[in-house]
Protein backbone atom coordinates (compact mmCIF):
# COMPACT_ATOMS: atom_id res chain seq x y z
CA UNK A 1 0.00 0.00 0.00
CA UNK A 2 1.55 3.42 -0.89
CA UNK A 3 0.46 6.63 1.11
CA UNK A 4 0.50 10.26 -0.11
CA UNK A 5 -0.26 13.26 1.88
CA UNK A 6 -0.88 16.66 -0.56
CA UNK A 7 -3.00 19.43 -0.48
CA UNK A 8 -5.57 19.35 -3.14
CA UNK A 9 -8.86 21.38 -3.95
CA UNK A 10 -12.21 19.27 -3.47
CA UNK A 11 -13.57 19.16 -6.68
CA UNK A 12 -16.65 17.01 -6.22
CA UNK A 13 -18.24 14.78 -3.65
CA UNK A 14 -21.05 12.41 -4.48
CA UNK A 15 -22.53 9.64 -2.23
CA UNK A 16 -21.75 5.97 -2.87
CA UNK A 17 -23.04 2.47 -1.46
CA UNK A 18 -24.81 3.16 2.23
CA UNK A 19 -22.16 5.83 3.73
CA UNK A 20 -19.13 6.33 1.49
CA UNK A 21 -18.52 9.65 -0.25
CA UNK A 22 -16.71 9.38 -3.71
CA UNK A 23 -14.49 12.52 -4.24
CA UNK A 24 -12.85 14.28 -7.17
CA UNK A 25 -10.01 16.08 -5.74
CA UNK A 26 -7.40 18.25 -7.92
CA UNK A 27 -3.98 17.54 -5.96
CA UNK A 28 -0.84 19.20 -6.06
CA UNK A 29 1.49 16.21 -6.04
CA UNK A 30 -0.64 13.77 -8.08
CA UNK A 31 -2.97 15.98 -10.40
CA UNK A 32 -6.57 14.62 -10.54
CA UNK A 33 -7.01 12.32 -8.41
CA UNK A 34 -10.67 10.47 -7.56
CA UNK A 35 -10.94 8.57 -3.90
CA UNK A 36 -13.19 6.80 -2.12
CA UNK A 37 -13.73 8.26 1.42
CA UNK A 38 -15.12 5.24 3.65
CA UNK A 39 -18.10 6.05 6.51
CA UNK A 40 -18.03 9.56 5.51
CA UNK A 41 -21.71 10.02 5.60
CA UNK A 42 -21.96 8.35 8.86
CA UNK A 43 -22.74 10.64 11.69
CA UNK A 44 -20.13 11.82 14.02
CA UNK A 45 -17.73 11.19 10.92
CA UNK A 46 -14.55 12.91 11.50
CA UNK A 47 -14.18 13.50 7.48
CA UNK A 48 -17.58 14.55 5.71
CA UNK A 49 -17.01 18.58 7.37
CA UNK A 50 -13.56 18.78 5.23
CA UNK A 51 -14.09 17.25 1.96
CA UNK A 52 -16.95 19.85 0.62
CA UNK A 53 -16.63 20.98 -2.90
CA UNK A 54 -14.12 24.26 -2.86
CA UNK A 55 -12.03 23.00 0.14
CA UNK A 56 -8.61 23.39 -0.09
CA UNK A 57 -7.43 20.37 2.21
CA UNK A 58 -4.28 18.59 3.07
CA UNK A 59 -5.39 15.06 2.25
CA UNK A 60 -3.60 11.52 3.51
CA UNK A 61 -4.52 9.24 0.29
CA UNK A 62 -3.81 5.14 0.04
CA UNK A 63 -3.86 3.22 -2.76
CA UNK A 64 -4.99 0.19 -2.37
CA UNK A 65 -6.96 -1.01 -4.88
CA UNK A 66 -8.24 2.50 -5.60
CA UNK A 67 -7.85 5.46 -3.87
CA UNK A 68 -8.82 5.99 -0.27
CA UNK A 69 -9.03 9.16 1.32
CA UNK A 70 -7.94 8.51 5.03
CA UNK A 71 -7.49 11.74 6.50
CA UNK A 72 -8.03 15.45 6.01
CA UNK A 73 -8.03 18.99 7.08
CA UNK A 74 -9.45 21.98 5.82
CA UNK A 75 -6.81 25.06 5.29
CA UNK A 76 -9.47 27.15 3.24
CA UNK A 77 -12.31 27.40 0.83
CA UNK A 78 -11.90 28.92 -2.47
CA UNK A 79 -14.71 31.71 -3.69
CA UNK A 80 -17.89 30.58 -4.27
CA UNK A 81 -17.99 31.89 -7.32
CA UNK A 82 -15.28 29.42 -9.00
CA UNK A 83 -17.86 26.58 -8.72
CA UNK A 84 -18.17 26.35 -11.94
CA UNK A 85 -14.49 26.15 -12.23
CA UNK A 86 -14.39 22.72 -10.03
CA UNK A 87 -16.92 21.17 -12.79
CA UNK A 88 -14.78 22.34 -15.49
CA UNK A 89 -11.49 20.94 -13.89
CA UNK A 90 -13.47 18.02 -12.92
CA UNK A 91 -14.77 17.18 -16.62
CA UNK A 92 -11.58 18.03 -18.85
CA UNK A 93 -8.76 16.87 -16.65
CA UNK A 94 -7.35 13.46 -17.25
CA UNK A 95 -6.78 11.67 -13.96
CA UNK A 96 -2.96 11.57 -12.70
CA UNK A 97 -1.27 14.31 -14.56
CA UNK A 98 0.51 16.68 -12.02
CA UNK A 99 0.30 20.08 -13.38
CA UNK A 100 2.28 22.57 -11.14
CA UNK A 101 1.09 26.12 -12.65
CA UNK A 102 -1.82 24.65 -12.44
CA UNK A 103 -2.00 24.08 -9.22
CA UNK A 104 -0.26 27.80 -8.33
CA UNK A 105 -3.23 29.44 -10.57
CA UNK A 106 -6.03 27.39 -8.35
CA UNK A 107 -4.12 28.82 -5.21
CA UNK A 108 -4.14 32.42 -5.40
CA UNK A 109 -6.84 34.89 -7.21
CA UNK A 110 -7.38 33.54 -10.46
CA UNK A 111 -10.54 34.43 -12.91
CA UNK A 112 -11.78 31.31 -15.37
CA UNK A 113 -10.26 32.99 -18.58
CA UNK A 114 -7.00 32.14 -16.48
CA UNK A 115 -8.01 28.60 -15.82
CA UNK A 116 -8.85 28.24 -19.43
CA UNK A 117 -5.54 29.91 -20.45
CA UNK A 118 -3.57 27.27 -18.79
CA UNK A 119 -5.39 24.34 -19.63
CA UNK A 120 -4.82 25.24 -23.48
CA UNK A 121 -8.36 26.81 -24.22
CA UNK A 122 -7.50 30.46 -24.28
CA UNK A 123 -10.54 32.68 -24.78
CA UNK A 124 -8.45 35.66 -26.54
CA UNK A 125 -8.27 33.14 -29.62
CA UNK A 126 -11.42 31.35 -29.06
CA UNK A 127 -14.09 31.54 -31.77
CA UNK A 128 -17.57 30.46 -32.06
CA UNK A 129 -17.46 25.93 -32.98
CA UNK A 130 -21.07 26.82 -34.81
CA UNK A 131 -20.76 30.10 -36.75
CA UNK A 132 -17.39 31.88 -36.43
CA UNK A 133 -18.47 34.53 -34.19
CA UNK A 134 -15.52 36.15 -32.68
CA UNK A 135 -16.79 36.53 -29.01
CA UNK A 136 -17.74 33.42 -27.90
CA UNK A 137 -18.81 33.74 -23.91
CA UNK A 138 -19.87 29.83 -23.31
CA UNK A 139 -17.28 26.96 -23.20
CA UNK A 140 -18.90 23.21 -22.98
CA UNK A 141 -16.94 21.32 -21.48
CA UNK A 142 -18.15 18.21 -22.82
CA UNK A 143 -16.71 18.93 -26.67
CA UNK A 144 -14.27 21.45 -25.20
CA UNK A 145 -15.32 23.94 -27.21
CA UNK A 146 -16.36 27.68 -27.72
CA UNK A 147 -20.01 28.73 -28.62
CA UNK A 148 -21.87 31.89 -28.41
CA UNK A 149 -24.83 33.00 -26.38
CA UNK A 150 -26.69 32.57 -29.58
CA UNK A 151 -25.53 28.79 -30.52
CA UNK A 152 -25.66 27.25 -27.09
CA UNK A 153 -27.43 24.46 -27.24
CA UNK A 154 -31.19 25.17 -24.84
CA UNK A 155 -31.00 21.93 -23.19
CA UNK A 156 -27.85 22.16 -21.56
CA UNK A 157 -27.09 21.56 -17.22
CA UNK A 158 -25.39 23.92 -15.70
CA UNK A 159 -22.60 21.35 -14.64
CA UNK A 160 -22.02 20.79 -18.42
CA UNK A 161 -20.37 24.54 -19.39
CA UNK A 162 -18.94 27.93 -17.61
CA UNK A 163 -19.68 31.23 -18.88
CA UNK A 164 -16.74 33.97 -19.37
CA UNK A 165 -17.53 37.35 -17.87
CA UNK A 166 -18.70 39.77 -21.24
CA UNK A 167 -15.70 41.72 -22.49
CA UNK A 168 -12.81 38.76 -22.32
CA UNK A 169 -10.90 40.50 -25.56
CA UNK A 170 -7.24 40.60 -26.79
CA UNK A 171 -5.28 43.14 -24.36
CA UNK A 172 -7.85 43.25 -22.14
CA UNK A 173 -6.73 40.35 -20.10
ZN1 LIG B 1 -22.28 31.12 -32.54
Amino acid sequence: MREYVTEAIVLKKEPVREFDTRLSLYTRELGKVRAVATSARKPLSKLSPHVEPLSIVEVRLAEKGGMQLTDALRKGTLPKKHIGVLALLDTVLETGERDDRLWSLLTRDFNLAEVLSVLGFDPNFAVCESCGNAEPDTFLFKDAEYLCARCVPYAISREEYVVLPPRVKPGIL
